[in-house]
């Protein structure tokens, strides 16, 4: 089973932002450790409601694990493209950014 964390090094899954960024100790303290990766990011074509059950299930991992704000502030600030990263999924995300003139930081 392939994890969220698992996912940071991994180049196989194709996500380009995730495979430039370097593993930070407070991700190997996610609750997403012991979840599919899948869980976490669309798979291709999906929509509708099927896209909706699986970023609140992604979601409600988020809501009790306790890196949750620092994984917020690495997503914001990397700017990552996809998926739910700290309770967070991409339409929320661009829009604090939008919001907040987040500032951008190197991945
Ligand atoms: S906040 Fe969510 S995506 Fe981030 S480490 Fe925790 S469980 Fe994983």
């Amino acid at each position: 089973m392939s994890t969220l964390v698992d996912s940071f090094a991994a180049a196989a899954r194709g996500y380009r932002a995730l495979v430039t960024t370097a593993i930070e100790p407070w991700q190997t303290r996610g609750a997403c450790r012991q979840v599919p990766t899948e869980r976490f990011f669309s798979p291709d074509n999906e929509r509708g409601r099927a896209r909706d059950l699986r970023i609140r299930a992604a979601k409600s991992v988020c809501a009790h694990c306790p890196v949750l704000s620092r994984c917020r502030d690495h997503a914001l600030r990397t700017r990552e493209p996809y998926g739910v990263w700290g309770g967070l999924d991409e339409q929320e995300r661009a829009e604090l950014r939008r919001r907040s003139r987040y500032p951008a930081r190197p991945a």
